[in-house]
């Protein structure tokens, strides 16, 4: 395996010839470094689509997300490769899928578990091709010592610098003095701005005047309760998109919006009950798979604003950024860029298959994938590390399958497996040519790990993230 800084190398030689032929060749100043487009991307940890306005909810809760929604392109079908937070960042800075990475592993193991440094990043990619790069990470999880902050010349990871602040959150204004800041460094760029809000990840606490917004809150975290749940999480999706709407509202004035690239996403959903489950991380029913996406282009790549229906997942997101950006993708990447979406000329998605995994959470570790009409999911109770023995289960339908005829039970109501056997098993032989795809890359690749120092690991146990 070359070294990581051959790689650079190699990749920064390749796009420096490719720039010099294609100027050559077409005369074109769109391709200097100068000129490519801003990217700021924004994930909203534990984000559920289905509570923004964009997308139907009845609820004001996203003013301003939606919007930049109505100035760009909305995915109405966007679906995460996991769902809960560190694997699914896994790929969307490697573009690989978290098995292809990370060894499975229980929870415990799994939040210590590094991004390896052997693996080239998007923000090193984009810093090999002029961008200025920055993070700001509102989450405790994504710190240097697990080496999420490869290739950002400024990265900022609010819990460490500010201390700990138990999931609350750090507070709307002073992320947004963080924001400003960062910008105020980088925007002579291009830049590539990564911002994580751990909002309106639990526990709920909309400050004011979010606070009570959608109705009183909860005393205690109950079945009973849930309504009072859903609206201090609606308030907190509010508070979200008023921080949002500042950071859009700072680019405006500085003179950043038009030559900007704002993406907006989540890294997973969250359960109200739906199947018994709240949170998440702890199956893999599209309440935690499925994610929003808001696109809103740059002007010069003239899109007119619109709604993409077809069945997508976030792999797809890091060669998406790369092409926005004017930059080839690497080979063996699996994901397709979007772009031909927002241009509308995105392929019709029939046939096409979508995985999700929680090969690295405390129970169950699931394998799942989906198509148009159905999905299937297969969940063990241990991690599923050995090929040979998930094939023969799959075969056998065995331990415990999940199979959903989509189109008649989008809510997954209604479990079928055994009663399509002939689907289920393409469905299921999906799934260990996936896994087999993975296993092998993953292979090449030698794992890091970073102890958690006793009180972060104590902090995480009594907020039941690892036993
Ligand atoms: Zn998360």
């Amino acid at each position: 395996m070359p070294s990581k800084r051959n790689k650079l190398t190699s990749h920064m030689l390749t796009g420096v010839v490719l720039a010099a032929i294609l100027l050559g060749a077409l005369g074109c100043e769109k391709l200097r470094v100068r000129d490519r487009p801003n990217i700021v991307y924004l994930l909203l940890d534990t984000l559920r689509p289905d509570h923004l306005g964009c997308y139907g909810y009845e609820r004001d809760t996203s003013p301003r997300i939606d919007r930049m929604a109505a100035e760009g392109i909305l995915f109405t079908r966007f679906y995460s490769v996991c769902p809960w937070t560190d694997p699914t960042i896994v790929t969307l800075f490697t573009g690989l899928y978290p098995q292809a990475v990370l060894p499975p592993a229980l929870r415990k193991v799994a939040i210590e578990q590094k991004l390896p440094m052997e693996l080239e990043t998007l923000a090193e990619i984009l810093r090999g091709e002029g961008y200025r790069t920055a993070a700001i990470m509102d989450h405790p999880g994504l710190n240097r010592k697990r080496n999420f902050d490869q290739g950002f010349e400024e990265y900022v990871n609010l819990p460490k610098k500010l201390g700990w602040h138990e999931w609350v959150g750090t507070p709307p204004e002073t992320v947004f003095e963080e924001f400003t800041a960062v910008v105020e460094k980088i925007e002579k760029g291009p830049f590539f701005l990564y911002v994580h809000l751990v909002y309106p990840h639990q526990p709920y606490t909309p400050k004011p005047p979010f606070e009570g917004m959608f109705g009183p809150g909860f005393r205690k975290l109950s079945r009973h309760e849930k309504q009072g749940v859903i609206n201090c999480y609606d308030g907190e999706i509010r508070m979200t998109d008023d921080l949002v709407g500042k950071m859009y509202d700072l680019m405006l004035e500085r003179g950043l919006l038009d030559s900007t690239c704002i993406l907006i996403t989540s890294d997973h959903g969250e359960g109200f009950w739906e199947h018994g489950l709240r949170e998440h991380g702890n199956s893999l029913y599209n309440e935690l798979l499925a994610v929003p996406l808001v696109i809103r282009p740059p002007k010069a790549m003239n899109i007119r604003p619109g709604t993409v229906r077809d069945l997508l997942s976030n792999i797809d997101l890091f060669p998406t950024v790369l092409e926005i950006a004017g930059i080839d993708t690497p080979p063996a990447i699996p994901g397709e860029s979007l772009v031909p979406y927002l241009e509308g000329k995105g392929a019709p998605s029939d046939g096409r298959i979508i995985f999700s995994e929680n090969p690295h959470s405390n129970i169950p570790h699931g394998l799942a994938c989906q198509s148009e009409k159905q999905k299937l999911v297969y969940e063990a109770w241990k991690p599923i590390d050995d090929l040979a023995v998930f094939r023969k289960n799959v075969s056998a339908g065995w331990p415990l399958q999940l199979f959903f005829d989509l189109q008649k039970d989008p809510l997954e109501q209604h479990n079928l497996a055994g009663r399509i056997p002939g689907i289920q098993l393409d469905l299921g032989n999906a799934l260990v040519e996936h896994k087999r795809r993975n296993d092998e890359h993953r292979k090449t690749i030698a794992p890091e790990t970073a102890p958690l120092d006793p009180a972060t690991r104590q902090q995480l146990k009594s907020l039941g993230y690892i036993q």
